[in-house]
């Protein structure tokens, strides 16, 4: 399907990547507009804050709904800003733009639901609004690109895409695994859709905003959504990732925005999606050591030896063949596992 769009024209500063700039809720009226004055006065153009939030569990912050829409249009009417918050309902719709709200983003949970997609689709209709829609929860591209179709096809031209990460069962460093290609493949089915990067959602923590920023830019992505806090330790939702207007205006200084960056499989896209992999190799390589040791126990409390000679080779053998079966050499592949039986058998002791 041809998507046909008109270009999201978000201010920006000379030719920079756009940044939507604001807390993950708005709490109260007093954190909304000290939050808002201390972007504005850092050159920020664009304010988001969460007026209804989607939570996990019962009985979490749910937002502070509409009686949050008016803080959001005295920022507006303050500061310049434009701003954006999360729909997940056609009322939220109704009320967001009856309180003048910019820029409309759909959730993470919402855009998973094709069925809320279209309750949303349908109250856009004859409305032009800007609208971004984030990935769906689950690493399903197909399922993104429907909830797009369904927002263009209701007659939205100003689109965009917002990459916030995928969960996944296992903990690791980012909240939201940034699986990079499925943005990039996105990119290259719908190449005048413009992708935003969400390095808070995706990261989860303070540490990794400013990196992920960078990744975001060397990757060409159009634009970045940061969640900024007047005073992140203290926030009612999201407190980790959240960081101040200062620290956000030290990170977006110290960027490197190179010209003409295509946001396709660039030299740095591919060596993100290595630096992805090696994230997982490490990741199961410490989850295998840890079993091992489980096992370590097993075997003493049953007054087995550690080395268990046919296992071992049993272990070589598949994996070499199962490796010369995947192209690699078996040589290599035996080599590897030797390494890291060797590594398991000192963990072991
Ligand atoms: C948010 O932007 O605060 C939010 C709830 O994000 P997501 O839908 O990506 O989880
Ligand atoms: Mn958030």
């Amino acid at each position: 399907m041809e998507f046909d769009l008109q270009p999201l024209c978000f201010p920006s500063d000379n030719k920079r990547p756009f940044v939507i700039a604001g807390p993950c809720s708005a709490e109260t009226e007093e954190q909304v507009m000290t939050t808002a004055h201390q972007l504005a006065e850092k050159g920020c153009h664009m304010f988001r804050g969460g007026v209804w939030k989607p939570r996990t569990k019962p009985g979490g912050f749910e937002g502070q709904g509409e009686k949050a829409l008016p803080w959001m249009a005295r920022v507006k009417q303050e500061t310049g800003m434009l701003t954006a918050t999360e729909v997940a309902t056609p009322h939220h719709v109704e009320l967001a733009l009856k309180y003048g709200i910019d820029i409309l983003w759909i959730g993470a949970r919402t855009s998973a639901n094709p069925f809320a997609v279209q309750e949303l689709a349908d109250s856009l209709k004859g409305v032009d609004v800007p609208v971004l829609v984030k990935n769906p929860v689950s690493p399903d591209l197909e399922l993104w690109i429907g909830a797009l179709q369904r927002i263009h096809a209701a007659g939205i031209r100003r689109l965009g895409a917002i990459h916030r990460g995928f969960s996944s069962v296992d903990q690791k460093l980012y909240r939201n695994t940034p699986l990079w290609h499925i943005p990039i493949e996105l990119h290259r089915r719908i190449p005048n859709l413009p992708v935003v990067c969400d390095p808070s959602h995706i990261g989860g923590r303070r540490d990794l905003i400013a990196p992920l920023c960078q990744q975001a830019m060397d990757m060409g992505f159009d634009g970045l959504i940061v969640e900024s806090h007047c005073n992140p330790d203290e926030a009612w939702s999201d407190a980790k990732q959240q960081v101040t207007p200062d620290v956000l205006d030290f990170i977006l200084d110290r960027l490197v925005v190179r010209d003409n960056v295509e946001m396709t499989e660039s030299l740095a896209s591919m060596r993100k999606q290595i630096d992805d992999m090696d994230d997982h190799l490490m990741d199961l390589l410490t989850k295998r050591m840890r079993v091992s040791r489980e096992i370590a126990i097993y075997k003493k409390e049953h007054n087995m030896g550690v080395v268990q000679t046919a296992r071992y080779s049993e272990i070589l053998d598949k994996r070499g063949a199962q490796g010369s079966m995947c192209g690699m050499s078996a040589s290599f592949v035996r080599r590897v596992y030797e390494a890291i039986h060797e590594e398991s058998v000192r963990q072991q002791m």
